[in-house]
This record gives structure tokens, C-alpha cells and sequence, in this order.
């Protein structure tokens, strides 16, 4: 046997027993096959990284808090949540990672988050650990009153568990400025601390970084343009499909007009729209972050160019380029197989884990330019770490500044990862070198760390 088939029976024998020691958790299951499938080279290569209770570790969180998190409606109703933090791995710096509030968020949603967010740190280049959290709670169609009352309450435990050197959270699916404002606010009561590095996403005036709302959408569309330049090509004139319509959809379309795209669609679970005359950035940000409303609307207000498609899938749409930017595992084997069909050339995860396996493969087998989104969507960590930097520093720093960071950090993500893939023999694969050289940052890390 050679010594890649050696390693390849000892990574099956690791999935195996990952899976007797994590029934139910089937994104995080996911997670970590896709991870583990694409190491057999650098392990096969690197004996060190063979080493025994290496990858055991890695795969197991440091830490893991549950706890209940009761709130009271307008009504004077009790409501009972469970709060999550997974604190994955702190090898390379403090836990950093967003907090979900969403009914799907459950330990294994979690963990899964908290084991991509690892990797995606490590691409950064910068100083973050990994973690991830949140909550079962659904803030749709809650009160200000009500939302503000369950971060309180949600943060009454969670700061005991963080703080700037320890687990720095930031926003996800459902959390976003107004949430981490009320975080923050609590945090600084219990504690009587003004410790700005304790959470990111934070409001301009109080410690907020500029860009940061804008990072992951601009970050997805940079990772796409930098997959584009490696073949020649460039954004100007590609039709674009988008799904989602929250903080990273919003931003990923408005990136792409500025660099010359159009972006035709947007979504949420009701429907999706399709404007032909592209996507009004303007007024999708007015219906969803201002009236928190749903994208029917935005056709309903928008005109003739656009109209609401009840239920289907984005991915019908055709289109040159497709940035999944909503949730895991929204784009399936059947929709890749469309998008192909459909001549699409990239595609960039701004979402995490958007795309199932199978739709990886089929893609990455038609030759289109796939981004992992623990690469493409690593610039909303980045900025978040800037934010940490300045912070620290006490300043703030211009948005041109910020804008300037994003795009060399989102530049060095897409050469590492496409040198690694070809130091690896995968050359154009991006899924194996984003985890290759993820891996080796972490690994290197918690090797010369000992055994912890
Ligand atoms: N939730 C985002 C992510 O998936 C951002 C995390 C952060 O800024 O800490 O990377």
C-alpha cells in the first residue's frame, strides 16, 4: 500500500468514528467529511500531521455552552430558548465567530459553523480562533421590545463565557446591527466594563468599523473576480444569480454593480424575484433592512422589470455567475446541473456551506470556478478582526483604509489557496487548498502548542 492509500484508510477510520460520536448532527457530519476527505495529501506528505490525537483534537470543540434562555413577549407571555456558544479551537487566537438566531439553529448547526469558521479564520492570515453560537429564537415578526429583551436575557449567561481575549461574537442569519447593539449594551452593564473588543458588527460611533456590514457580500464578489482574472476574464457585462436578500446578499449585489455585474435575482424562503434590469440595491436594502420586509414587496414597488416567483429555486435563473448568499445547503446536485446547463463559469459561496456535496462535485467537474465559502465569504471575519485591531488601538480607521485591507486579505485568500491546490496536484480545486491551507495554519499552531 502506498502511503496515501495508508492515510486514506486512517482519515475513513477517523469519519467513521466521528460519526459514532456525533449521532444527529448531520451538517456537522457534512462539515467534517468535506474537510477530512481533502487531507490525504498534506497528511500523506507531512508526517507530522499523522501524529496520533491530532485531527481527534481538531475535530472536537475546546468548549461547548448550552444554556436556557427565558424572555417575556409584549403580552407578559413566557418563551423558553436555548442558547449555544461552541468554542472550537484557539490555536491560532481568541474564538471568533458570529451568533445565528434562527428555529434551524440546533448543537449540530452550531458546531458545524464553529468547525468551518476554524479554517476560514486561518485563511485570513490574521489572529482568530474559531467559535460560533446562537439561539433556536426567531426574530421575525418580534417587537423591538421583545428582540431587546431576549438579547439581555441571552447575554445575562453568554458574558461569563467571552470577553476580547477569550471569544469575540459578531452577527449571522438573524443577527445583525440591532442585535449586537443590545448585546453589547448588556455586556457592558453586567460587567461595567467598556471592553469594545468583545463583540464586532458593532454601530459606527461606538466602536464599529467601517465596511464591516459590507465585508462578506464585497468579499464574496472579490473571491469571484480574483477565480475570474486566474482564467482571463473579468466581472464587467456577467449576468449574476444571488440568492438571499440579507446583509451578505444585499452587499454581494451592490459589489457587483460597482464592478460592472448584474446581479438579476434575490430571495427568502417565501419566493424569489428576478428584475431584469438588475437587481435596485437602494430599494432592497429600504424593504429589508429598514421595513424588515419580504422580497415580494421589493416587486410589488419595483415595477415591470421585476416579478416575484413564489416557491421555486433561484438557480432556474441563467446566469454567468452564481453567489449563493442565503443558507446551507440551498444549492442542490439538481440545481448545479441546471447552472451548468445554463453555462455558468463561477461560482462564490457568500453563504456558509450553500452548496451540498454533490452540487460541489458535479461543479467542480464541469470545469466551473468554484469558492468554498471558507474562502469566499472570509472577508466578514477579516473586517471583523480589523475591528478588533482598532479597537485595540483605540482609532478608526477611513473606509478606504478598511476597503483596501478586505481586498488584499480576499487577493492572499485566493492565491493561497490556488498554490496550495496545485502544490497538492489539485490544481484549480479551491476546495482542497482553501482546507489544505487552512489546515496546515491551524495544525502548525496546536502541534507547537502540545498536547491541549
Ligand atoms: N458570521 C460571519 C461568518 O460566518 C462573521 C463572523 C464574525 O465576524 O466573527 O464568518
Amino acid at each position: 500500500m502506498t502511503t496515501r492509500s495508508v492515510t486514506r484508510t486512517t482519515l475513513d477510520h477517523l469519519l467513521t468514528e466521528i460519526e459514532h460520536r456525533n449521532p444527529a448532527q448531520p451538517e456537522f457530519l457534512q462539515a467534517a467529511h468535506e474537510v477530512l476527505e481533502t487531507l490525504a495529501p498534506v497528511v500523506a506528505a507531512r508526517p507530522e500531521y499523522a501524529e496520533p490525537g491530532l485531527i481527534e483534537r481538531l475535530v472536537e470543540p475546546e468548549r461547548q455552552v448550552l444554556f436556557r434562555v427565558p424572555w417575556q413577549d409584549d403580552k407578559g407571555r413566557v418563551h423558553v430558548n436555548r442558547g449555544f456558544r461552541v468554542e472550537f479551537n484557539s490555536a491560532l487566537g481568541p474564538y471568533k465567530g458570529g451568533l445565528r438566531f434562527h428555529p434551524s439553529v440546533n448543537l449540530g448547526v452550531i458546531k458545524f459553523l464553529g468547525f468551518e469558521q476554524i479554517f476560514k479564520n486561518a485563511l485570513t492570515g490574521l489572529g482568530i480562533g474559531g467559535g460560533k453560537g446562537g439561539s433556536d429564537f426567531d426574530p421575525h415578526g418580534r417587537s423591538d421590545a421583545e428582540v431587546m429583551r431576549f438579547c439581555q436575557s441571552f447575554m445575562t449567561e453568554l458574558h461569563r463565557h467571552i470577553g476580547e481575549h477569550t471569544d469575540v461574537p459578531a452577527g449571522d442569519i438573524g443577527v445583525g446591527g440591532r442585535e449586537i447593539g443590545y448585546l453589547f449594551g448588556q455586556y457592558r452593564r453586567i460587567t461595567n466594563r467598556w471592553e469594545a473588543g468583545v463583540l464586532t458588527g458593532k454601530g459606527q460611533g461606538w466602536g464599529g468599523s467601517l465596511i464591516r456590514p459590507e465585508a462578506t457580500g464585497y468579499g464574496s464578489v472579490l473571491f469571484a473576480a480574483a477565480m475570474l482574472r486566474e482564467r482571463g476574464e473579468d466581472l464587467e457585462g456577467q449576468t449574476a444569480v444571488v440568492s438571499g436578500s440579507g446583509n451578505v446578499a444585499i452587499y454581494t449585489i451592490e459589489k457587483l454593480a460597482a464592478l460592472g455585474a448584474n446581479a438579476v435575482t434575490c430571495s427568502d424562503s417565501s419566493g424569489y424575484v428576478v428584475d431584469e434590469k438588475g437587481v435596485d440595491v437602494e430599494l432592497l436594502k429600504q424593504v429589508k433592512e429598514v421595513e424588515r420586509g419580504r422580497v415580494d414587496t421589493y416587486a410589488e414597488r419595483r415595477g415591470s422589470s421585476a416579478r416575484f416567483v413564489p416557491g421555486g429555486s433561484v438557480w432556474d435563473v441563467p446566469a454567468d455567475l452564481a453567489l449563493p448568499s442565503a443558507t446551507q445547503n440551498e444549492l442542490d446536485e439538481n440545481a448545479a446541473a441546471t447552472l451548468v446547463r445554463n453555462g455558468v463559469k463561477a461560482v462564490s459561496e457568500g453563504a456558509n456551506m450553500p452548496a451540498t456535496p454533490g452540487a460541489v462535485h458535479l461543479l467542480q467537474k464541469a470545469g466551473v470556478a468554484f469558492g468554498p465559502g471558507k474562502a469566499a465569504n472570509a472577508g466578514g471575519v477579516a473586517v471583523s478582526a480589523l475591528e478588533m485591531a482598532q479597537n485595540h488601538a483605540r482609532t478608526s480607521w477611513t473606509a478606504a483604509k478598511v476597503e483596501e485591507e478586505l481586498a488584499d486579505i480576499m487577493n492572499n485568500i485566493h492565491t493561497t489557496c490556488h498554490e496550495t491546490a496545485e502544490r497538492y496536484d489539485a490544481p484549480g480545486d479551491y476546495v482542497t487548498g482553501a482546507n489544505i491551507a487552512g489546515f496546515e495554519r491551524v495544525a502548525d499552531a496546536m502541534l507547537a502548542q502540545g498536547v491541549i
